[in-house]
Parts: structure tokens; sequence; C-alpha cells
């Protein structure tokens, strides 16, 4: 099998380029991102992989189906990047990657809320300046807060686990609940009293067409006032201009994102000589309570193990004209 890796970073050549070999596949890494323009790079290859904001519409898959691939090996979990109808009907199988550790993510969740919480970021530049004054840099306990979870999945369990650590409680929404969580101490409630009342409010739900915008001008405006919102899971969860004018008007105290609604011309590329043409992200980048991180929560050498491993294990079991319950099939999402 001859695989054309795109979106790639150094990471992906040590990882894929790691597992590929094992299977003996040779893989070929182009950083470009997969569109209907450079589906020609993979002429001559057998499969495709693409990542998180390849944008996988009608258009680019008619010109991989051009190239005679019948395989996307998506790395990452989340498929709303994909037109599936248009895939069905072109004959392309998509598989993605839908269980890789969710520690990654949810320890990344945690992080976001500590840094925001005792500014370890800007301690850190204090101290390497020679300014050992603590203005400014007072926080909370995270202990005895309350923790509200938009999603008790895999990544949301973790999450809470860790939570629970910190001595918080933990209230949760997901229209399909675990029942098993009770006994953990975790106390399912209505969407809405996650935001009433909650200190600190992660999402860990999918993007769907009924999670599009779930944090609106409405919910917002029910947040305890400085409380904290936290997003490891997809950008188009928020409404951007809502979230800035609750930082605006001071009723929303931190935000934490490592996913933006329009992260795909941003993300994963270096653009600091550039100027950046995105006024919503730009804006945020002013407040001193919001931290952005460029959707890195994945980025453990677990998860691109196992991120890797189950990408060449999906493109062998095609290759094998078989299936598994990685195949993605239905409708599109949002
Ligand atoms: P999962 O499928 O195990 O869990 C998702 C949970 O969300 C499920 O329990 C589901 O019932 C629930 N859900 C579905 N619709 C909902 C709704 N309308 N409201 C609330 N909850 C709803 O997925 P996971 O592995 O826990 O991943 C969660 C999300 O994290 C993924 O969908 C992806 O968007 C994101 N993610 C981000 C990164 C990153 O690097 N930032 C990496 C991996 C995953």
């Amino acid at each position: 099998m001859k695989i054309a890796i795109y979106s790639s970073q150094s990471y992906d050549k040590e990882y894929l380029g790691a597992a590929g070999k094992e299977y003996g596949y040779e893989t070929e890494f182009f950083e470009a991102s997969l569109n209907h323009k450079t589906a020609k790079l993979a002429t001559g290859f057998d499969a495709v992989c693409a990542f998180v904001n390849d944008v996988i519409n009608r258009q680019t898959l008619e010109a991989v189906a051009a190239e005679h691939i019948g395989i996307i090996a998506l790395r990452c979990a989340g498929f709303n990047n994909v037109d599936l109808e248009a895939a069905h009907e072109l004959g392309i199988r998509i598989m993605r990657v839908p269980a890789y550790s969710p520690f990654a993510v949810a320890e990344h969740a945690v992080s976001l809320i500590l840094t925001l919480n005792r500014k370890t970021h800007k301690a850190y530049h204090r101290v390497r300046d020679s300014n050992f004054s603590l203005e400014r840099l007072v926080g909370f306990d995270v202990h005895g807060k309350k923790v509200g979870i938009v999603g008790t999945g895999k990544i949301g369990q973790v999450f809470a686990g860790i939570m629970q650590g910190f001595g918080c409680n933990i209230i949760a929404y997901d229209p399909y609940p675990d029942e098993s969580l009770a006994s953990k101490g975790i106390v399912y409630v209505e969407l809405d009293t996650i935001f009433s009342e909650s200190d600190i409010i992660s999402l860990h739900c999918p993007l769907t067409p009924d999670t599009y915008q779930l944090v609106n001008r409405n919910r917002l405006n029910l947040i305890k006032k400085g409380a904290m919102l936290i997003n490891t899971s997809r950008g188009k969860l928020i409404n951007t201009e809502a979230v800035i004018e609750v930082l605006r008007n001071k009723q929303l105290g931190y935000l934490g994102i490592d996913v933006y609604a329009e992260e795909e011309k941003l993300f994963f590329r270096d653009l600091s000589e550039r100027i950046i043409d995105d006024e919503k992200i730009m804006h945020l980048m002013t407040f001193p309570n919001v931290l952005i991180t460029a959707h890195q929560a994945f980025l453990t050498q677990e998860a691109l193990t196992q991120i890797a491993a189950t990408t060449m294990e999906n493109i062998y079991v095609y290759s094998q004209g078989r299936t598994n319950e990685n195949e993605v099939s239905g409708k599109n999402l949002v």
C-alpha cells in the first residue's frame, strides 16, 4: 500500500512512518492540507490519510475519487469535516480513530484550568524578567468548586475523575446519560443548569447539528459571574461573538480554548510573520483572562502512538476488503 499523508507535521512523520513500516506500507508526507487541488498529489497512491481540519467536501471527494482512491483514513476522532453522503455516493470509505488516550485531552483541559487560574504562564515570564512581584496573580482554590461537564463520554469521564481528585463537585449533561456515573457521585442536570450553577464549565461533546453553537448568548447570560469556560472539543460549539460580549462585560471570568470556530485557516501553521486576517481571534487574544492553544490537546506520545497504530490498522482492514467499527457512515454532521 502507498499512503499519501496530508497536513503532516514532523511528529506525524515519526509516528505514522513507524506504524506504516510495521505493515510494510510506503508512506509519503505532504504538508499541504487535503482539498480538491491537492488531491492530485495522491496520483498513484492507494490510500489517503487526512487530519481534523482538512475540508473533505464533495469537491475534495470527487478529486480523490478521480485518483481511484477508495479510502480516506482520518487520523482523528471527529469527522464533522467530511461530507459523508458524498463519500458514500462516490464509494470512498471513511475510517477514523474514535478513541485514543482520553487522558491526553482531559489532562489538557485541566492544564488550561490551572494555567488560567494560577496564571503560571504570566509568572513564568515575570520571573525570567526578574519581576518577582505577585501583584495580579491571585487565583482561587479549585477544591470545592462546582464543575459542569457537557458530554460524559470517554474524555468527559476522565476529566470528571481528575476534577473529583481536586475535590470538585461534578454536575453533567448528556442526552445519553451513563447510569453508572451516579455511583461515582456525578449528578446529571439539564443543560441550562450546567451554565447557571457551574464555577467551571468544560465541553466534551462532539460537534453535531444539535451541539452547533450550544454556547450561545442565552446560555452565556445564565452563567455565574466570573465563571470559567473550557473548550477542548470543537470550536463551533461556541458562538464566538457572544463569548466576546460576556468577556467584555466581565460576566465570563476566564476562557480556555484549544479549538476555535475558524481554526481551519489558522491552526497547525506558523503564521508569526503574517498579518492575521481574523478579527475575532485577534480580539480574543487581547483579553488577559483568555488562554488559547492551537488544537494540541491530543498531542502526547501515547495518543500519537495509538492514532498511528489505529490508522494503519484501518487501512489494513480496508485493503483486506473488510470493515471495522472505525468506519463512519450516515448523514453528514455540521
Ligand atoms: P465520546 O463519543 O466518547 O463522548 C461524547 C459524548 O458526548 C457522548 O457521551 C455523547 O452522548 C455526548 N453528546 C452527544 N450529543 C450531545 C449533546 N447534544 N450534548 C451533550 N453531550 C452530547 O467522545 P470523546 O472521545 O469523549 O470526545 C469528545 C470530543 O472531544 C470529540 O467529539 C472531539 O470533538 C473532541 N476531541 C478533541 C481533541 C483535541 O485535540 N482538542 C482530541 C480528541 C477529541
